[in-house]
């Protein structure tokens, strides 16, 4: 296998797999030291093989964001050779810059998920990690010569503002988040990119805008029984994920000429330098278990 990069898909991006969209064998779900992956995929295109992992379920929407264990799939990613994830994820845009079903290059985050694990180190005095640049400055080089050649309409920049879920934003929090610079609204790139650097591992976010914000207006009518509340956000997204296989097998032909701009490779490198871990990632966690500060062990009497 000589895939060095993985897709993770978002909303919708599991009819892939089950329509055949995708030319994938399966691999399955990897067992890692932090629990098990979501099944992980094969898949070939005309300009080389890339690794495919549905977020949120093989068959449909079965996990929200809060309980996908994403540590577990960036983990069997990187043991699996790879070096690149570009994730796919669905948006709600905040500022009106940016149009309904429009693809944006983000290139920063405001975290406000609050029940997620954020780092591979828990307990361990690790994972200092610089975050600029937030996302990797060559795979988001990669996605604008992409899209660019697909004639895809795109914005090469955003704040993203990754939020808890499952329920969806107040008018108010809406407000919140524009006041600090906030221009989407999504619910999975925190922790994954995170959690990306500190595997050393290149990441970068390509979204989708399915729709505008809640803003208090009566404009969007509601329809029972749908993720999605309106048929035009179901069409909407439909398309924008059907035109994944080709923006991925485009991808990995840009990718082959594209210039490594980027230091993801050493994002660990202070903490190999100063001792704490070595060169052999694989070695970082031979202990996962969490350990117990000093101050809350029972003394021995
Ligand atoms: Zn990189």
């Amino acid at each position: 296998m000589n895939a060095t990069l993985a897709c993770i898909g978002g909303t919708a991006a599991y009819d892939l797999l089950q329509d055949g969209a995708l030319v994938a064998k399966r691999l399955g779900a990897q067992d890692t030291p932090f629990g098990q992956s979501q099944p992980i995929y094969l898949c070939q295109s005309r300009f080389g093989e890339f690794l495919f992992l549905s977020r949120h379920g093989e068959t449909g929407y079965e996990m929200v964001p809060t309980y996908v264990n994403y540590r577990a799939n960036i983990y069997a990613l990187k043991a699996l050779g790879v070096r690149s994830i570009v994730s796919w994820s669905e948006t709600r845009a905040i500022s009106h810059n940016y149009r309904i079903g429009q693809y944006v290059i983000v290139d920063d985050l405001v975290d406000e998920t609050v029940a997620r694990p954020r780092s591979f180190f828990d307990s361990q005095g690790l994972g200092f990690v610089r975050q600029w640049p937030v996302f990797c400055p060559s795979l988001r080089q990669a996605f604008e010569t992409t899209l660019g050649e697909e004639h895809c309409e795109f914005a090469d920049r955003g704040v993203y503002v990754s939020v808890e879920g499952p329920r969806q934003e107040t008018p108010a929090e809406v407000r919140k988040y524009a006041s600090y610079g906030g221009e989407l609204i999504g619910q999975t790139l925190a922790p994954e990119v995170f959690l990306a650097k500190e595997l050393q591992l290149c990441y970068a976010s390509l979204c989708y805008v399915a729709k505008y914000a809640e803003t208090g207006s009566n404009s969007r009518p509601f329809e029972d029984g749908r993720i999605l509340q309106e048929a035009t956000e179901q069409k909407r997204s439909r398309e924008a994920v059907e035109r994944l296989p080709r923006i991925l097998e485009r991808l990995c032909d840009v990718l082959t000429r594209t210039p490594g701009i980027c230091r993801c490779e050493s994002s660990m490198a202070h903490h190999i330098a100063s001792g704490q871990i070595g060169w052999d990632w694989r070695t970082w966690f031979d202990d996962v278990t969490p350990r117990v500060p000093p101050a809350q062990r029972t003394p021995v009497t």
